[in-house]
């Protein structure tokens, strides 16, 4: 960040936060411009993270009605309009300040999102997700591994490494796979069951007579079809407890659509 002269003359911007970013800002201070009061030339990236959005949800910025990147200095009288993914400004060329992503992204959830992790894994998508993860080790597998950070961390998301993140916004764990599933396009690409919940590494189907001795001997006698973890070996079939499964598989995608 540059250096702010304390004498500097004091100048004042206008921020409109359009769709969802308003979500970061006091409820009072939504659906209306902002004075926001500055010293100096700051980027308008640091401006927009000094109202509290952090980057990696902004898709385009307009000053006095032109497209800039983040880098652009604000000046006193400005008028910025700030957009997110899925608000595309009405001017005609637009700068995307997004980075493009891979029609199936691959994700890195923080600490706290151990049930949204284990949802996405569910429908397929490759997620990191661990207790030992730190907020370095996490911003560092972002950046070497193009994966999306999850978080209800704003401060995390605006690590100026990251590229792609999102807040998850809901604090309920159903709602956190909806909103995750909406933003990221997630529904045709959706391969459910066919990742470990518990390590994130690929199932592969085994014969019933290979793992016959890590069968419980009720389901051995009405199951056929078995799926093994790749990494951790774990045995997995459809029993009792695949309605409930199913049931959150059918809940993270279905209510996205509407
Ligand atoms: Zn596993």
């Amino acid at each position: 960040m540059p250096r702010i002269d304390p004498w500097a003359p004091q100048s004042e911007a206008s921020f409109s936060f359009l769709g969802g970013l308003s979500d970061f800002l006091a409820p009072p201070e939504r659906g209306r411009p902002i004075s926001h009061v500055f010293r100096g030339a700051p980027s308008v990236k640091d401006a927009v993270e000094a109202l509290g959005v952090p980057h990696v949800e902004v898709d385009a910025i307009l000053v006095n009605g032109a497209s800039v990147g983040f880098e652009h200095p604000l000046r006193d009288g400005d008028q910025v309009c700030v957009y997110p993914f899925d608000v595309p400004p009405e001017s005609g060329s637009v700068l995307h300040l997004l980075a493009p992503l891979l029609a199936a992204p691959t994700f890195v959830a923080d600490v706290h999102l151990r049930r949204l992790a284990r949802t996405l894994r569910l429908l397929g998508f490759d997620t990191r997700h661990g207790a030992e993860l730190t907020d370095a080790d996490i911003v560092g597998i972002a950046r070497d591994e193009v994966r999306v950070v999850l978080t209800r961390d704003r401060q995390l998301l605006k690590h100026r490494a990251l590229a792609h993140g999102y807040w998850v916004r809901s604090t309920d764990p159903e709602t956190q796979a909806r909103e995750v599933v909406r933003r990221f396009g997630l529904v045709e690409h959706a391969r459910p069951f066919t990742r470990c919940c518990a390590c994130n590494d690929l199932l592969r189907s085994v014969e019933k007579s290979a793992v016959r001795d890590r069968i419980p001997p009720r389901a051995a006698l009405w199951i056929d079809g078995y799926w093994e973890c790749l990494r951790c070996q774990r045995l997995y079939w459809w029993g009792t407890h695949s309605a409930r499964l199913q049931a959150v598989v059918e809940s993270a995608l279905g209510s996205s659509q509407c």
